[in-house]
């Protein structure tokens, strides 16, 4: 039994602390309220307490309340009930959700087997419900466990997360920290997502398991994983991330073929490579401009897919026939850690697919791929290779160009001239035009597919 959950807890009242109804969203405001008049407890808890603490705009507010999803169902017309290993009510205003939980208790020894269900120490589902005092035990870092109470407006701190904000220490609840990696692997990779998020430190016994404990992410529903990544990388700190799951070992276990590929070529560019796909990320998210999971998937799986392509064409394949099967292979690979949805999965695979065309530049081809739905990510796809040094400069710059002139010059640049030449005439490759038009499209070992990384590796 947790002996803790009779602990007092600290209790600030509101002139002593900083979390002020004004950077609430109204809508969590309106849940709060109306369960309150209902006759519930009602809290705001988790990340939208902590990040309003830190001075952070919070990312969504996340109520937890005495009452049963049923109930909190009753209270509101415009509410779904969704979940199975954990039952919540969402409330709905227009896009804004509300995130309603019932308090969670219980014991983990004590299982009631329709309720809850743990096997090998991972819940599996958890619907058992208990005080606050219980819920804010089950929680999993100490600075996501703080309550702001809407009936007096002070903030209760039942794990000591409040001393942990002021530290810049990310601790999980507990003592023991094996025993809840073990319960939910997930909160590994959640560790790094917050203390990149917030810049806070790992507790040592936070952090000590985690290269031990790696491989549990392979009991993890790789649908899970896959919304995990997201957040990990498409949340403004992607090459923090990276690094850091690579420190702690964990990246080898979300991106087996990646991993294998980048400890075979620590030092050639392939590090730079992904480095630079996920700062470039980083920038478009700081600059508000959008990104695509399709993209960062890309990146992220590019190096094995490249090893993959130039193993076939070495084997004689045709280029278009090499990027397809390296594409396919390594996609479905990945597939059994982290399910890509496909409406993400194909766009990646043609990004791929698109790049040994990017290098062919000649006759009419480089056109009607201007016009490719996927072209303009192939193209930024193409000038990080070049900026990695995996492929000439020269080639992104032609695509640059190719794209900001007019039809004649793209007509000169493509090797076709305005007006009709005898077809005897051979013509000679312009300057600084890297590969002379003749090369078939279906030639293997055709020059200009991606190559093996240019120095040191041994790919
Ligand atoms: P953010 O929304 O900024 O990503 P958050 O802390 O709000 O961060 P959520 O995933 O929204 O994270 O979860 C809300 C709260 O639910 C967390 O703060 C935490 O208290 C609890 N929680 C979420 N996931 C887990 C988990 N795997 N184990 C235990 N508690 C969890
Ligand atoms: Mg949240």
């Amino acid at each position: 039994m947790h002996q803790t959950t009779t602990l007092q807890p600290l209790i600030v009242p509101r002139p002593e602390h900083t979390v002020s109804r004004s950077n609430i969203s109204s809508n969590a405001l309106k849940v709060l309220y109306r369960l309150k008049q209902a006759g519930h407890q009602a809290y705001l808890v988790g990340g939208g307490v902590r990040d309003l603490l830190l001075g952070h705009e919070p990312k969504d507010f996340d109520i937890a309340t005495d009452a049963t999803p049923e109930e909190v169902r009753s209270v509101f017309r415009n509410c779904r009930l969704i979940g199975r290993r954990f039952r919540l009510a969402h409330v709905f205003f227009g896009p804004e959700i509300i995130e309603v939980a019932t308090f969670r208790g219980g014991s983990l020894s004590d299982p009631d087997e329709e309720a809850r269900r743990v096997e090998n120490g991972m819940i599996l589902r958890d619907n058992v419900y208990g005080t606050i005092a219980e819920d804010a035990l089950r929680r999993d870092f100490t600075v996501n466990a703080l309550y702001y109470n809407i009936e007096d407006f002070s903030l209760v701190d039942y794990a000591g997360g409040l001393a942990d904000i002021e530290a810049g220490r990310l601790r999980l609840i507990g003592d023991d920290a094996e025993a809840r990696y073990r319960e939910d692997p997930v909160r590994m990779l959640r560790a790094v997502r917050f203390a990149c998020k917030l810049g806070f430190m790992i507790d040592p016994a936070c952090e000590e398991p985690l290269p031990r404990l790696a491989p549990l992410l392979g009991e993890v529903p790789p649908a899970r994983l896959f919304e995990e990544i997201l957040k990990l990388f498409h949340s403004g700190y992607a090459l923090h991330a990276f690094e850091k799951l690579r420190h702690y070992g964990l990246f080898a276990h979300l991106f087996p073929g990646t991993e294998i590929a980048l400890s075979r070529e620590e030092h050639a560019f392939p590090i730079t490579f992904v480095g630079r796909g996920l700062d470039n990320t980083d920038q478009r998210i700081l600059d508000g401009k959008p990104v695509a999971p399709a993209f960062l998937f890309a990146v992220l799986m590019w190096e094995p897919a490249r090893l993959r392509y130039a193993e076939l064409l070495e084997q004689g394949q045709s280029w278009s026939e090499a990027i397809a099967s390296a594409s396919h292979e390594v996609a479905s690979r990945q597939q059994q850690t982290v399910a890509i949805p496909k409406r993400f999965g194909l766009p990646m695979r043609e990004i791929w697919s698109l790049q040994p065309r990017l290098e062919r530049r000649q006759g009419k081809r480089p056109l009607s791929l201007l016009t490719h739905p996927r072209f303009r990510a192939a193209y930024d796809f193409l000038l990080l290779r070049a900026e990695a040094g995996e492929v000439d400069t020269e080639i992104a710059e032609w695509w640059t160009r190719f794209q900001a002139v007019d039809a004649g010059e793209r007509l000169r640049m493509t090797g076709g001239t305005k007006k009709k030449r005898p077809r005897r005439r051979k013509r000679k490759p312009a300057a600084g035009e890297a590969d002379a038009g003749s090369t078939g499209d279906d030639a293997p070992h055709a020059e200009g597919g991606p190559q093996p990384a240019a120095g040191g590796g041994d790919g």
